[in-house]
């Protein structure tokens, strides 16, 4: 059995970045850009007026003449005249041989007179060209996560389309003869197939595409076929049940059978001690236990470790250091995984227990806002004990 953090090293040791490819923006969210991008132009292209006002010479006098109006997106080919005005409004284009756009509550205009009523300072009001951006400037490292702030500043540049690491297809089997799906009659010793709906909804969450959710009989053969087939068109293979030693857990057998490379089989965590990880071809393979909040547990704890990496995201969470607002205890002294309520008091965190962390509590994780680790080395944590904590996505 190894320990939490040994495993994540494995995971990630084993997991490589997936390739590129170039995808429209509005579908780069939350993906990772694989590449520099530089701008292609100035932005803004052009100088513009930051106001409604009037574009004048300023040294000209107080009193111009208003010979016409520019509009955003309009274009005034001439040059302005000494004594000349073009009224102009907030992000037009800028006229040439103008310095300057007196705001519209600084004149008084009668007809096409205009008189300006106070001092003011040459270059107001105008937006220089490039004054953002230059042409050639570097705008995004290769590495940034795309936020939707990213999103408006690639379209400003003329990026339609941009190169990001791929996220990863994920399949997954649920194994068990007592399953059945959500309007399944709960007959005879059958349960819900909750498990199935939980991981693929934590597969979405964490970037990568859920490909299937098939309920796979507790038959050895059925199961080799149905990871062999998900192996052929999935970058990550995740079994639900089956992975520890009961006469009908099969998975690790299968991955015997066709020789995959098995890198451990147990971490010394609570919830969910038996984990499969190995390595097929370069594809990735977890073994997830049965129950449920130990598949949820270490689907966040490990899985989503992979799925960064390949994503070219930084396979690790950021923690906040919580105050035990409860004593919480690690009798088996294993790397615990408490799901608690996170609060904020005057400016610092406290952690209190939303419920029992028995391994099939759904219903506890459902009220909880976060979790907090104690590492197998702590028996106790005790209220008032500084401890390492995140809240949930
Ligand atoms: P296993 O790991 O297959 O031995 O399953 C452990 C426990 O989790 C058993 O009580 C199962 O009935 C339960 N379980 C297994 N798969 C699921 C699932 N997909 N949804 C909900 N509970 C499950
Ligand atoms: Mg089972």
């Amino acid at each position: 059995m190894i320990k939490a953090d040994e495993a994540i090293d494995i995971i990630i040791e084993n997991t490589s970045i997936l390739s590129e490819q170039k995808k429209y923006i509005l579908d780069c969210i939350d993906y990772v850009l694989a590449e520099d991008i530089y701008s292609n132009e100035d932005l803004p292209s052009f100088d513009k007026s930051a106001m409604d006002g009037y574009a004048i010479k300023i040294n000209d006098g107080q009193e111009f003449e208003i010979i016409g109006t520019i509009k955003a997106g309009d274009y005034y080919n001439e040059e302005l005249q000494s004594g000349k005005a073009l009224k102009i409004m907030t992000g037009a284009a800028f006229p040439k041989g103008a310095d300057s756009v007196i705001q519209i509550e600084k004149v008084d205009v009668i007809d096409n007179k205009l008189i300006i009523k106070d001092k003011v300072e040459k270059g107001l009001n105008v937006i220089k060209k490039g004054c953002q951006i230059k042409l050639n400037d570097l705008v995004l490292k290769k590495g940034t996560v795309i936020r939707p702030y990213e999103i408006g500043l690639l379209a400003s540049l003329g990026y339609d389309k941009i190169k990001v690491y791929k996220s990863p297809d994920v399949s997954l089997l649920i194994t068990g003869d007592e399953l059945v799906d959500i309007n399944g009659k709960l007959e005879n010793g059958k349960i819900r197939n909750s498990n199935g709906y939980s991981l693929h909804a934590l597969v979405k969450n964490s970037g990568a595409n859920p490909l299937s959710m098939d309920i796979v009989k507790d038959d050895k053969e059925i199961l080799k076929k149905s990871i062999l087939d998900a192996f052929e068109k999935s970058d990550i293979v995740i079994t639900s049940g089956g992975a520890s030693v009961g006469d009908y857990d099969f998975v690790e057998d299968v991955l015997d059978e066709i020789g995959a490379d098995v890198k451990f089989k147990k971490i010394k965590i609570k919830p969910g001690k038996p984990v499969v990880f190995a390595k097929y071809k370069e594809k990735l393979f977890f073994g997830l236990p049965g129950n449920p909040l130990s598949s949820i547990n270490v689907f966040e704890q490990f899985v989503k470790m992979a799925i960064f990496k390949m994503m070219g995201k930084s396979p690790e969470y950021d923690y906040i250091d919580v105050i035990a607002g409860d004593n919480f205890e690690n009798a088996k002294r294993r790397t615990i995984y408490f799901y608690v309520n996170i609060e904020k008091h005057e400016g610092k965190y406290y952690a209190y227990k939303s419920g029992g962390q028995s391994s099939n509590s759904l219903k506890t994780i459902s009220n909880s806002n976060g979790l907090i680790i104690l590492p197998e080395e702590v028996e106790n944590v005790k209220v008032g004990d500084f401890i390492k904590g995140r809240f949930l996505s």
